[in-house]
């Protein structure tokens, strides 16, 4: 009687939302645009009731609208009462384009999450994903899309950095469309690639990684265009914000994206990273990654334990019983600093503490920083909180159960994982900051001090870390025998604070100081082998961290009754090997041993990264194996591996030390780029990365291939500038490998202006260091030589003789009479027909006919009549490389193993390199630039009778690059005892940018004007208003005080009712301003 519901309800087209029942009253539906009418289906369930169609004409077929149409279902019961069922049915509209949802497969996340009215995403992939499938969808199936303007169903091949998907839509009439777009970056390949043609290889190397680019960046308007890897371009420029090649400050939208590049290269063919087990397989870069993970080739890590129990010192270290058992005369002893972790109160079962202590660890991990993340934590939430969590767990499971060897292990893993928290993350507590680091401001400030005080005993620049402690001794006792001993305490501080932060540098003493945690992590390893000397696991650690304390011998016990517990061990191997050439008689060892030992260690890190990530197994390698990018240690080892590669002739399937050089100097990249704070493992990463630039690059050298020089120089370029942005602070052996590297680049090119300049900034740096001595004097008048060749030879062709004020260089003539030597020593008795044969011919022609090669130069016609001897020299070293053509020709044994593998491939590349046409780069007009003129000026103005020439050439920097802030400073210095105003036009010639985009390095000059004028009380000066304002708007009203005190005091009411008035942005005459100067009496 009362019922007015319905029994059922739908629509013939669209369907309701939420499904129909008799109890809900609201739905919506969506109909296509095509849909014109709509029947509805329905049914009261009283069959006495009865229903009206509230909507259009009250017809049960409803005409619909484009947009909303709200149709109401009024059911009236027999006894009157009513109920209304109502649907929204939202008719699409023709003209619509736009995506109901968007997805990829195979579980990449778009971000943010779609959303129809939201066009951009982004998406991350695996560096073995090589293609995904979009999968657009519309409500509306007569919008059309497309992806990348093909259907839909096409895969979609990404490229090895970025891929930009674009996705449109297109609206059922036509009319419109949507484009929606998705970003997908995928990793980066983790290790260095090959490419087949040289060309390639020249073009795609990155300059800092030394592999292929990934993600690639331009800076804008940079001449040459230099292409870096966005992780690394940033990482470069968190250190410095300049062009790291021509050091020009980077201003706003300075990254150019290199799309078009990425693309070209993803698509150039490489070859398998393991070519040289005998993989023949070449493929796109895009696609290297993939097939890695099946490739056959790839090193098991199922090793062979024969390999290491039939070696000599195997059979006579487990020959002698003697040896078998490590005499481990330690007595377990609970340290202070450990007593100090046994507070986890109440809790007493071993168990619990453990998984206390593996749930805090974790935390630990998840919390870590990136590098330019600003670290806020709540109190006791921070990843160092978690990280000391877990030590004071197993501290007091220890407690607990004292003989537990695991419980040491677990701590000791724990102490060093506190290692790199500091140093890697910079995580530290409040309390510890003050004392040992101080805050960036106020390092940064006693670090000027330091300077000025070297500057005043005559290091000038930024002298060595010696240097620096010695000008600081030598002023420290000038002040004791002045009797100015608060001075003398100063000094004396700064003293020890760089004492102790240049200690810092040298790596072998940090592990034997007893506060320090590597430290602590060894001694407890050594209780854990103390309690049980049969774990291998215990063995390794401790032998790993002997080693880095350089006690080679100890070392080799544990590594070795590791290996004999667990012969197949890839880790073991590894770091035997590394103790046997560390060992003290390591004459004996048999090279060939250690360097089994060494690959095998590297292969199973590189064929790690091509197995599914499965973290437990990973763990088995020196606590947490991803560690291996920002394990020094360890690259240290690949560097001597690839060191010892280079000197001996190898057996089958030995690696070339030019793709472990290549492999060392890419993953220390990654390494460095991970680090969020300038601590040891950054600087030790530093300089495995500058180390290994420094192999290849003379690794390049003595390859004989013409065309090579501009890629020597680029490497030159990028290693001096990595040397200058390096984290380790100046010392004697950067400044040597500076020196080195930018002779280098001019004996590759002599008549680059580049070269020449780079050249002429180390020797400049070097003569810095050498104070005032005779050394000094030398390698300045040698700067001043390189800085006038550099800017003489700017806009002129790089071939030609040599020019003069090279020839005049102490280092260049010893250079020759080198060569010189070698070739009369190495001429006569080695003229090989098999080289002349083929080489040399092919060579001299291109040599006589390339106009573009560097050929007449003094350096080529030297390198010209020591072709042979090169050959000679370089055969061994270059056999495995991509030097092909010793492979074929030589007959010796040193390339015969190795090279059948790819020699095809050797072939070809060699081919396209003999073909090739002189690259457009090798006869590049050098641009004028201010670098040289900016050094040049600097040499000069070092000594007092060329101060004039000097400014000279300061005022050439300004014209050049009026942006560049040192070169009015250290003018206007120049001048400013002499002359105080003439200083002040200098600063005055500054371009100011508006107030709300100066620097603080703009304020210093806008500071320098004000402070000079108001010095020597020239208040009228035209320059003393606008940069009183411009000073006080950029570093704050307080900065003008004393100022201001000073100008109160001679009465310059009306300046000083102006410059208020200009740094608030009013009017003199404003009302309110007129109290404040009323109130102050200035009116
Ligand atoms: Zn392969």
């Amino acid at each position: 009687m009362d019922n007015c519901d319905l029994d059922y309800l739908s629509m013939s087209d669209g369907e309701l939302n939420p499904s129909f029942r008799s109890d809900l009253t609201q739905y919506t539906a969506t109909v296509e645009s095509r849909v014109k009418t709509s029947t509805l289906h329905l049914q009261t369930s009283d069959g006495g009731a009865s229903c009206n169609i509230l909507f259009g004409d009250g017809s049960r077929t409803v005409k619909l609208e484009d947009g909303l149409n709200k149709v109401e279902i009024e059911v009236v019961s027999e006894d009157g009462s009513s109920k209304v069922y109502s649907i929204a049915v939202s008719k699409l509209s023709s003209r619509a384009a736009q995506l109901s949802d968007l997805t990829i497969e195979r579980g990449h996340d778009l971000h943010p999450g779609f959303s129809p009215a939201t066009y951009d995403y982004t998406c991350s992939a695996r560096f073995d994903c090589c293609e995904v499938r979009v999968h657009p969808q519309t409500l509306d199936r007569s919008m059309q899309t497309a992806v990348n303007d093909t259907a839909c169903s096409e895969p979609v091949m990404l490229n090895a950095g970025e891929t930009v998907i674009i996705i449109k839509v297109t609206s059922a009439d036509g009319a419109n469309t949507q484009v929606y777009t998705v970003n997908v970056t995928r990793e980066p390949v983790p290790l260095a690639v090959a490419f087949c043609d040289v060309k390639d290889q020249m073009e795609f190397e990155c300059p800092v990684s030394l592999s292929a680019l990934y993600k690639p960046v331009s800076i804008h308007q940079s001449e040459p265009k230099t292409v870096f890897s966005a992780p690394y371009i940033d990482m470069l420029t968190r250190r410095s914000k300049v062009d790291p090649f021509t050091e020009r400050p980077l201003r706003e939208g300075w990254k150019v994206l290199e799309s078009e590049l990425d693309q070209r290269m993803s698509n150039a063919p490489v070859k398998c990273f393991f070519s040289y087990r005998g993989c023949r397989k070449q493929m796109r870069y895009a696609e290297i990654g993939a097939h890695a993970k099946e490739c056959h080739y790839k090193p098991s890590s199922d090793l062979d334990s024969v390999e290491v129990t039939e070696t000599n010192w195997y059979r006579n270290y487990f020959a002698s019983s003697s040896n078998t058992e490590i005499m481990t005369h330690h007595t377990l002893e609970i340290r202070n600093w450990e007593k100090r972790l046994q507070t986890a109160l109440g809790e007493h079962d071993v168990d619990s503490l453990i998984a206390h202590a593996e749930e805090h660890f974790k935390l630990y991990k998840n919390r870590l920083p990136n590098p330019g993340d600003v670290m806020q934590y709540d109190p006791g939430q921070s990843p160092l909180d978690h990280l000391e969590q877990a030590a004071v767990h197993y501290a007091s499971a220890i407690k607990v159960k004292p003989h537990n060897a695991k419980l040491h292990f677990l701590l000791g893993q724990t102490l060093e994982e506190h290692y790199y928290a500091t140093e890697m993350y910079g995580l530290k507590k409040e309390a510890q900051e003050d004392d040992q680091d101080l805050g960036q401001a106020k390092s940064a400030g006693r670090q000027e001090e330091i300077l000025a005080i070297c500057r005043l005993h005559g290091f000038p620049g930024t002298p060595t870390a010696e240097n620096q402690l010695k000008a600081l001794d030598t002023e420290l006792q000038d002040l004791r025998q002045q009797g100015q001993s608060a001075k003398a305490d100063y000094v004396q501080t700064l003293f020890l604070w760089l004492s102790k932060k240049a200690g810092k540098q040298d790596g072998s003493s940090v592990v034997s100081d007893e506060k320090c945690w590597l430290h602590r992590a060894l001694l407890k390893y050594l209780d854990a082998c103390s309690l049980n000397a049969d774990s291998w696991e215990y063995n390794l650690h401790m032998g790993r961290l002997l080693l880095l304390q350089g006690k080679s011998n100890e070392a080799l016990q544990h590594l070795q009754s590791a290996l004999g517990l667990q012969p197949r061990q890839p880790a073991i191997r590894f770091y035997t090997g590394l103790a046997l050439l560390q060992k003290e008689e390591a004459a004996a060892v048999s090279k060939c041993e250690v360097v089994m030992l060494l690959q095998q260690g590297l292969e199973y890190v590189m064929a790690q990264f091509f197995i599914s990530h499965d973290h437990n197994e990973q763990q088995q390698w020196d606590g947490g194996y991803d560690r291996s990018v920002v394990n020094a240690q360890f690259l240290r080892g690949c560097l001597s591996l690839a060191a010892l590669l280079s000197k001996i002739s190898s057996s089958d399937q030995a690696m070339s030390p030019e793709q472990v050089y290549h492999i060392v100097s890419g993953l220390a990249a990654q390494g460095i780029s991970r680090c969020v704070n300038q601590g040891e493992v950054l600087q030790q990463l530093d300089s495995v990365l500058l180390e290994a630039h420094f192999a290849l690059l003379q690794g390049l050298i003595q390859q004989q291939r013409d065309g090579k020089q501009p890629w020597i120089v680029k490497r030159c370029q990028a290693l001096t500038a990595l040397i200058r942005l390096s984290s380790i602070g100046p010392c004697r052996e950067l400044l040597d490998m500076q020196e080195k590297v930018c002779q280098m680049g001019v004996l590759a090119l002599p008549r680059c202006s580049r070269a020449l300049c780079l050249l002429g900034l180390a020797q400049l740096a070097q003569s810095d260091s050498h104070a005032a001595d005779e050394r000094a004097r030398a390698a300045l008048t040698d700067a001043c030589l390189s800085f006038q060749a550099s800017i003489e030879l700017e806009g002129s062709h790089q071939t030609g003789e040599a020019p003069k004020q090279l020839t005049k260089q102490t280092w260049w003539k010893d250079h020759l009479d080198a060569e010189k030597d070698k070739t009369v020593k190495h001429e006569a008795p080695e003229p090989k027909p098999a080289v002349k044969s083929s080489e040399a011919p092919a060579d001299g022609k291109k040599r006589a006919r390339g106009r573009g090669a560097p050929a007449r130069g003094v350096l080529t016609s030297t390198v010209k009549t020591s072709a042979p001897t090169r050959v000679n020299k370089t055969a061994t070293a270059a056999a495995r490389g991509r030097t092909g053509v010793h492979l074929v020709t030589k007959s010796d044994g040193a390339g015969k193993t190795a090279g059948k593998s790819s020699i095809k491939a050797q072939m070809s590349s060699c081919k396209s390199l003999l073909q090739e046409k002189p690259t457009t780069s090798a006869v590049e007009v050098g641009k004028k630039s201010f670098v040289p003129r900016l050094g040049l000026a600097r040499a000069l103005a070092r000594t007092a009778d060329s101060k004039k020439q000097a400014c000279h050439f300061y005022q050439e920097v300004i014209d050049m690059a009026p942006e560049v802030h040192d070169a009015y400073i250290e003018l206007a210095n120049l001048l400013l005892k002499d002359d105080p105003l003439a200083a002040v036009d200098v600063y005055s010639r500054f371009p100011l940018k508006p107030f709300c985009e100066q620097t603080f390095d703009d304020a210093f000059i806008t500071g320098e004007i004000v402070h000079i004028l108001m010095k020597h009380e020239l208040y009228e000066h035209p320059q003393l208003l606008p940069n009183l304002i411009a000073h006080g708007k950029v570093m704050g009203l307080g900065c003008l005080d004393k100022y201001i005190e000073a100008l109160e005091g001679k009465f310059m009411t009306s300046l000083l009712r102006r410059v208020y008035a200009g740094i608030h942005d009013k009017s003199v005459d404003d009302e309110e301003l007129q109290d404040f100067f009323r109130f102050k009496c200035w009116i």
